[in-house]
């Protein structure tokens, strides 16, 4: 039996749920990657031939494709927040990690395209760890 998996944008306008099982976690250091999420790297999910089953918004539901790419995002319309995507004809449902509102039991097999990283992206385990903003 598949299992559900629930998720939302960050506007909460946009909720879906996944059914089906994610087989591939990685997080993506590429321009491209780092570009759409303004961050260190992506962290996608990859469930082959799962479901995506749009809860509510899907009328705010946005695509983008880099040109000549097959590069693509989807996005909510009012807060811009990444959702899953659906790749490959059908056959690949793509999720952004932090998209998930219900646990993920997997752990990310591998960071990918790390040649591509940002030039402050490394050693980041040793940055200092806090619940909060510091003090300055
Ligand atoms: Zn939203
Ligand atoms: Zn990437």
């Amino acid at each position: 039996m598949s299992h559900t998996h629930r998720g939302s944008c960050l506007c909460g306008q946009v909720r879906f749920e996944i059914i089906g099982d994610f087989e591939r976690f990685y997080l993506c250091h590429c321009q491209r990657c780092r570009k759409g999420t303004g961050s260190a790297h992506a962290a996608n999910l990859f469930a082959p031939n799962a479901t995506v089953n749009w809860l509510s918004g899907e009328d705010h539901l946005r695509r983008y494709a880099v040109p000549d790419t097959r590069h693509t995002r989807c996005f909510c319309e009012t807060c811009g927040a990444p959702v899953p995507r659906v790749q490959q004809d059908g056959t690949l449902v793509v999720v952004p990690a932090g998209s998930l509102d219900t646990p993920v039991a997997i752990r990310p097999d591998a960071h990918i395209f790390v040649a591509g990283r940002a030039d402050w992206d490394h050693a980041l385990e040793q940055v200092p760890q806090v619940d909060t903003v510091p003090k300055p």
